[in-house]
């Protein structure tokens, strides 16, 4: 069976009076939880903030991007190996933010996934389509496009050490959170989708729910059989809203 893994998306939010806070609430308020995991993705400045207070903790920290070329004159880049070099476990790649904001393609997500996984890191690749793409009816078309870039670049084994996250671009930061029925269509066209290539894979690969995941919501969500956790943004930013969510994700 696979375990249950929350993940904190801070985006670009934090400063160091309120991380060390927020942090040492995360830490005390979920002790103990047995079988689930959780990882907060920090902005890069905060790292070795995250690292020093997470360090002898249950909770794994993370970055929200990373770069995806190995060194040299990309000025404001930063590599996977600096995030190593940092005690990380994560990296977001592929975030609907940055795919829009940033015109990342999904050449260059599948760039960063093999550059995150090529120095031990775990790729959490976001997924999801537009309110736009949902309203005509190409969901499964464009999730499958944003996996199979992947899949054609690094191959489907690659997919084992990485965790997938759907993320509905239209229930981002929005309050509109999918119906656990529309996130686990979802989810299971994905896994299904991964299962044509390779069962084993597809079984053993977390896929998290994100998008206006709250504490009243997670529940609900991480019932469903195919939802394995999630990808919070807002509401890992308020302690007593993650360790909810986190709390509805104990097996
Ligand atoms: C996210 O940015 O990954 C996210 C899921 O945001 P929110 O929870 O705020 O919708």
């Amino acid at each position: 069976m696979r375990s249950k893994l929350v993940v904190g998306n801070w985006k670009m939010h934090g400063g160091t009076v309120q991380n060390r806070d927020l942090l040492n609430a995360v830490i005390a308020g979920t002790e103990g939880m047995n079988g689930t995991s959780l990882a907060v993705c920090v902005p890069y400045p905060y790292l070795s903030q995250a690292q020093s207070i997470l360090q002898a903790t249950h909770v794994r920290w993370g970055a929200q991007n990373v770069s995806q070329y190995d060194k040299g004159a990309y000025t404001g880049e930063v590599s996977a190996a600096m995030l190593m070099d940092f005690g990380c476990r994560y990296v977001i790649v592929g975030h609907s933010e940055r795919r829009a904001l940033y015109g990342e393609d999904s050449h260059t997500v599948a760039l960063k996934f093999r550059a995150a996984q090529s120095v031990g890191l775990t790729p959490v690749l976001c997924v999801g389509e537009t309110l736009d793409q949902r309203e005509a009816a190409i969901t499964e078309q464009v999730v499958a496009e944003q996996l199979d870039a992947i899949i054609e670049l690094v191959g489907i084994d690659a997919l084992a050490k990485s965790v997938l996250a759907y993320e509905p671009v239209w229930a981002i930061g929005t309050g509109k959170t999918a119906t656990p029925e529309q996130a686990q269509e979802v989810h299971a066209f994905i896994r299904g989708r991964i299962a044509a290539n390779n069962s084993e894979v597809a079984t053993g690969l977390q896929i998290l729910y994100g998008g206006s995941a709250k504490a009243n919501n997670a529940a609900e969500l991480f019932a469903m059989p195919d939802i394995d956790g999630g990808l919070i943004g807002g509401a890992s930013l308020v302690a007593d809203e993650f360790i909810a969510i986190c709390d509805a994700a104990k097996n």
